[in-house]
């Protein structure tokens, strides 16, 4: 595995219960992911701005898993895109996002496909069965990035082709298998094992659960926290909270763009629960909780009101959240629940 940075600046929004009794230096040592103010912003046809991602900040460390969630549209999948240098020409971004000691954002493709794709960050695809190429097997699809990454050939390549299959949890047996001849869950697992060649320090998983079936979808959250506890950093973009609770040590909640609130997944979904209110409605939504679906819908990105952008769906609303908040303290609300009361 890539060694993780050795940045000595300060980590930001990363203290986990279990980090928190380790000594800062030995902690910030472990940090592979560092966004700082990181912005995206479009610019349409006509002439209109969208800022689909507004001064996101926060860390991730090696072994950590970081829920990114929210709904359709709130901004997380381009977060993604960005990181991997992915996005369409007519975004500009601003901020900082370093992982491993290379800054992303405005790295050149040239930077990006040798190494930062593969090589610092591993996708682990929302559609795995559409990422893997139809006509060829999963071994040799697997094999051909063992040597794009690496290097290596003939004998030596077949060994860490299988041996990435095997961190996947992928059987040897199906190597041969076409990608239409796969299981949702296998073509997960190939896909992932994919994504494992390069022994990149932080895995990207988009929507990784997206069209499983429940059985599927916890395998799967078991399986990034496997890859977590064996070191590896977590960003796990999702719109299940079930999922983010079997896997995350943190979540992030991002609502209109902005990370609106982060937490320990022990607060988040334990008995003293989110602090935002738009964060409790999500909870709240669940089948398993309240079942009572938040009233409205999320605006225009590129009509955002002035203030807090949650503001016309908030029962706690008031004239002081035509300022917009800040993140402080883990929570950007004027009125957050208070977890004392
Ligand atoms: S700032 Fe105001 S409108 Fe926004 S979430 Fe908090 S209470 Fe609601």
């Amino acid at each position: 595995m890539t060694a993780p940075s050795t940045d000595p600046s300060p980590a930001v929004g990363t203290e986990t219960p279990a980090a928190s009794s380790a000594s800062s230096a030995s902690f910030v040592a472990l940090r592979v992911l560092a966004v700082r103010g990181l912005s995206v912003r479009f610019t349409m046809r006509d002439g209109r701005h969208v800022a689909a991602v507004d001064d996101v900040t926060f860390d991730l460390a090696a072994g950590e898993c970081l829920a990114l969630v929210g709904e359709s549209g709130c901004g997380k999948s381009v977060l993604a895109s960005a990181l991997l240098g992915l996005l369409p020409a007519n975004a500009r971004t601003a901020g900082s996002a370093v992982v491993d000691g290379v800054e992303l954002l405005g790295a050149g493709e040239r930077t990006l496909a040798r190494t930062v794709r593969g090589r610092r960050i591993g996708l682990v695809p929302q559609s795995p069965a559409a990422h893997l190429t139809p006509v060829r097997t999963v071994g040799a699809q697997l094999a051909e990035t063992v040597r794009a990454l690496t290097g290596l050939r003939g004998t030596d390549a077949r060994d860490a082709a299988l041996t990435a299959a095997a961190r996947a949890a992928f059987p040897a047996g199906h190597l041969d298998r076409y990608p239409h001849e796969l299981s949702g869950g296998l073509a997960q697992r190939a896909a992932t094992a994919i994504a494992l060649v390069g022994d990149a320090p932080l895995l990207l998983a988009d929507e990784p659960t997206t069209g499983l079936d429940r059985e599927l979808v916890d395998h799967t959250a078991d399986e990034l926290r496997r890859h977590a506890d064996e070191g590896h950093a977590i960003l796990l973009i999702t719109h299940d909270l079930a999922a983010a609770a079997r896997t995350a040590d943190r979540v992030a909640v991002m609502y209109a763009g902005r990370i609106v609130e982060i937490a320990s997944a022990e607060a988040f979904f334990g008995s003293l629960g989110p602090r935002h209110p738009y964060a409790r409605g999500l909870l709240n939504a669940l089948p398993e909780r309240e079942f009572a679906p938040i009233p409205g819908l999320p605006p225009e990105l590129g009509d955002l009101p002035a203030g807090c952008a949650f503001a016309p769906r908030c029962p706690r609303a008031d004239d002081a959240c035509t300022v917009l908040p800040r993140l402080a303290g883990g929570v950007a609300c004027h009125h957050p629940e208070d977890r004392h009361a």
